[in-house]
């Protein structure tokens, strides 16, 4: 059961300068350990696509490298050959380099070692330090013993070495079918550490392999295979999160055992792994919403996968923000999804164009501008950065407002338009509501103001009177339609998968609503993934894949503020 009290929401405007894994690392550069070489490793199984806590490690172990000018390896760690890819291999890639790092000629297989690692498991044996086991795999599960109880000796394990080099041989060589026998280390079954009970290092699998074809029809385990591969790429420190702690002992003990045939014996240092509130991050539920269709694909923008987070319209720099202020830790924590969502809106508040998008229209006439007459107002780009200009924004007699920014009946409170009162239509003219036209249904159809022409933004009268309603319009002739889906949380549960929880259960009915709204002119040559604010919308971005010239579509990346529970789920 994951402990909810450990939930801790970061304060977003601290960043993290300091860990201890750089403690660890300027400690060692310090004593000279490594003389001064940084050498890191992002290790993924290409048996599914990446999530947001993968971006954890990969910014962890790019990013260490990157500051200490060090390198940074890709190395796809793919023993199991069932289970594996090359879809999720190029998957993998596209992902790092789209969160802006790059392994150069860094990029190794646990499979380009499948000689090494071979030729060392039968110098382990002739070393008396591994056998081959024939109990099954439920005896071997019964001789392993517990967590409180040891485990007692296979009648294999005394098998004389040159019995079980001739059998690894034949194994290799496909005598024997899958299951058959296994290869063990041969370490203590007493030891109060399950995995150095006599753990199995190799196993039987007649499985064509993504990369070595039918060559091997025996695979190494991720104990064995890990710590080597780390080893003979000269990897300096192994970061991997605290699950391997226990599993560190076995790291050693292999690397120990080899300590003449590998150039160096890297450092294995765990740290916590991300857990985000409103998601899941299982490689296997992941899978489970995708094949079960309960969202649109591997990219679906609900998703937390790094290719669903990427067409939400998250940027690198937002994920290398959060990477950064949710720090690296020992202690098992929760990131609140708002913490994240405040990295976009930081980075995005920064960097994107404004615009002007009518999600729900309302018509707006005003009575007293002349029919035909057009004429151009002017709105910036950006509110603070001047020098990136003004676009034209042409009004006309009829306008879209949004809905929301009329009620007939106002509450108190309520500073925008209703009959009678008066608001600036930004970047042009102060307006005054005089009619509301209703059809037969009693439904509002639009709604009648007067324009006062001296108050025109950017002139001399703009200032003269001052309102406190402010809101945004579209001129209905120049308004173009566009697809808008807004999105929200894919579950409207925090810990969807704690406990015996159905995740699936868990699941927000409104995580994703399609409208026809209207944006602007200027948007007819937003390019796919050009991200934007939408004046007093939030952040969106150009679909990927569906924006094309004839078809305007925009993604919702994330609101302007934290309107969770205020306003979708009140
Ligand atoms: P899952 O547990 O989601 O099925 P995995 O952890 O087995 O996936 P790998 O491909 O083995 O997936 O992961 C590659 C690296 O990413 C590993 O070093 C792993 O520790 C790290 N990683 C995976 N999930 C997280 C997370 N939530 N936070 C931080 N690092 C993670
Ligand atoms: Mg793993």
């Amino acid at each position: 059961m994951k402990d909810q009290s450990k939930h801790v929401s970061i304060d977003p405007t601290s960043v993290a300068t300091s860990n201890f894994i750089r403690t660890i690392i300027d400690d060692d550069n310090r004593s000279n350990k490594w003389n001064g070489r940084i050498e890191t490793r992002f290790p993924p199984e290409p048996n599914g696509y990446l999530h947001i806590g993968h971006a954890k490690s990969i910014c962890l172990n790019f990013g260490m490298a990157k500051d200490y000018g060090g390198v940074c390896h890709l190395r796809f760690d793919d023993t199991n050959p069932e289970k594996e890819a090359q879809e999720y291999v190029d998957a993998i890639c596209d992902n790092v380099t789209w969160l802006g790092f790059e392994w150069g000629k860094h990029l190794y297989y646990s499979s380009d070692y499948f000689d090494r690692l071979y030729e060392f498991a039968e110098y382990l044996i002739t070393e008396s330090k591994a056998y081959i086991e024939e109990l099954t795999a439920d005896e071997i599960r019964e001789y392993r013993g517990t967590l409180t109880a040891p485990g007692k000796n296979s009648p294999y394990r005394k098998r004389p070495a040159t019995e079980s080099l001739d059998l690894f041989r034949r194994m290799k060589a496909g005598e024997f079918p899958d299951g058959e026998y296994v290869l063990r280390a041969k370490i203590d079954m007493a030891s109060p550490n399950i995995n150095m009970r006599d753990p199995v290092i190799y196993r039987i699998r007649h499985t064509h392999h993504q990369r070595t074809g039918n060559q091997w029809c025996i695979y190494p385990m991720y104990d064995y295979t890990h710590c080597i591969s780390d080893a003979l790429e000269n990897i300096t420190h192994s970061l991997c999160t605290l699950e391997f702690e226990d599993h560190r002992p076995l790291y050693d003990w292999v690397l120990d055992q080899l300590v003449d045939k590998v150039p160096c014996h890297p450092q294995q240092i765990e740290f916590a792994r991300l857990n985000l509130t409103y998601t899941v991050m299982s490689k296997r539920k992941l899978i489970q919403l995708v094949t079960d269709n309960l969202v649109d694909g591997w990219d679906d923008p609900r998703l937390s996968t790094l290719a669903g987070v990427r067409r939400r319209g998250y940027t690198p720099r937002a994920i290398r923000l959060f990477a950064e202020r949710i720090g690296v830790s020992k202690a098992d924590s929760w990131i609140d999804m708002t913490v994240l969502e405040d990295c976009l809106r930081e980075d995005l508040n920064a960097s994107a164009l404004r615009r002007i998008a009518i999600l729900k229209p309302l018509k707006l006439i005003i009575d007293n501008y002349p029919e035909h007459q057009e004429e151009d107002c002017f709105a910036p780009n950006h509110p603070q950065q001047p020098e990136w200009g003004k676009r034209t924004v042409p009004f006309s007699k009829i306008l879209y407002i949004e809905q929301d920014d009329f009620m007939e009946e106002p509450t108190k409170g309520y500073f925008r338009l209703s009959p009678g009162a008066e608001v600036r239509l930004r970047y042009a003219f102060i307006v005054k509501c005089v009619d509301v036209e209703k059809n037969t249904r009693g439904e509002i159809e639009a709604i009648h103001c007067i324009y006062d022409p001296d108050t025109k933004s950017g002139t001399a009268g703009a200032d003269s009177r001052k309102v406190k309603g402010n809101i945004h319009w579209l001129s209905l002739k120049h308004a173009q339609p566009a697809e808008i889906r807004l999105y929200d949380r894919l579950f409207s549960d925090p810990y969807p998968d704690s406990g015996d929880k159905d995740y699936k259960k868990a699941l927000n009915p409104d995580s994703k609503k399609i409208i026809s709204g209207y944006v602007e002119q200027a948007l007819i040559d937003a390019k796919p993934e050009e991200r934007f604010q939408f004046e007093r919308n939030g952040y969106f971005i150009a679909d990927r894949y569906d924006m094309t010239p004839g078809k305007l579509v925009f993604n919702r990346a994330v609101t302007l503020r934290d309107s969770w529970g205020k306003t979708a789920h009140a």
